[in-house]
């Protein structure tokens, strides 16, 4: 049986009802467009004047722009992990847009693309909110937690949106291949 709770105190920004909230899109198409406060921001602005400032919270080794942040280091193992989870051979794009532009030529239908689509904005979304919990909770931002919470919010949003009863959250996390191909 699911455990409704658990899943809501696992992302407690959203309501079970809720299908991926337009502020999660609104989020990654300023993202892509390198248009969210990263730390190079306030680099560039000189409201920081310490390059060490700037420096990525998950690895701490280079400044943390949109691209570096949401691309590179542990999100570069988050995104493998999603397609793992998807079983697709990918080679790490170069930028954002070529990732987005990518990502949207799928050649999926129904169900599957919506699924597909749901994961891009679940996953920069994820990556986002676990940078902001190391930044200012003193959290932590391991690649498998934030896949399994990606995971998640993907089911979430998808059983919200179509309404499915039958699968679990836990279903989506260890079924994906049969549920893929499920018609509605
Ligand atoms: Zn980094």
């Amino acid at each position: 049986m699911e455990n409704s709770i658990s899943n809501k105190q696992l992302c407690p920004e959203f309501s079970v009802e809720e299908f991926e909230p337009p502020k999660v899109e609104i989020f990654s198409w300023m993202a892509i467009q390198e248009r969210i406060a990263t730390r190079s921001v306030l680099l560039n602005r000189n409201m920081i004047s310490e390059i060490q400032l700037a420096l990525c919270p998950l690895c701490s080794e280079n400044v943390e722009t949109p691209q570096h942040l949401l691309l590179r280091r542990v999100s570069w193992e988050v995104w493998s992990n999603i397609l793992d989870w998807w079983k697709i051979q990918w080679v790490c794009p170069f930028s954002l847009v070529e990732l987005a532009l990518w990502w949207f030529e799928n050649g999926f239908r129904k169900l599957e693309k919506c699924i597909w689509e749901v994961c891009f904005f679940a996953t920069l979304w994820s990556i986002w909110i676990a940078r902001n919990g190391v930044i200012f909770n003193n959290g932590s931002a391991l690649a498998w937690e934030v896949m399994d919470l990606i995971k998640t919010r993907v089911a979430m949003w998808m059983k919200a949106k179509f309404d499915i009863k039958v699968y679990t959250v836990k279903d989506f996390k260890g079924y994906l291949d049969g549920i893929r191909k499920v018609k509605l």
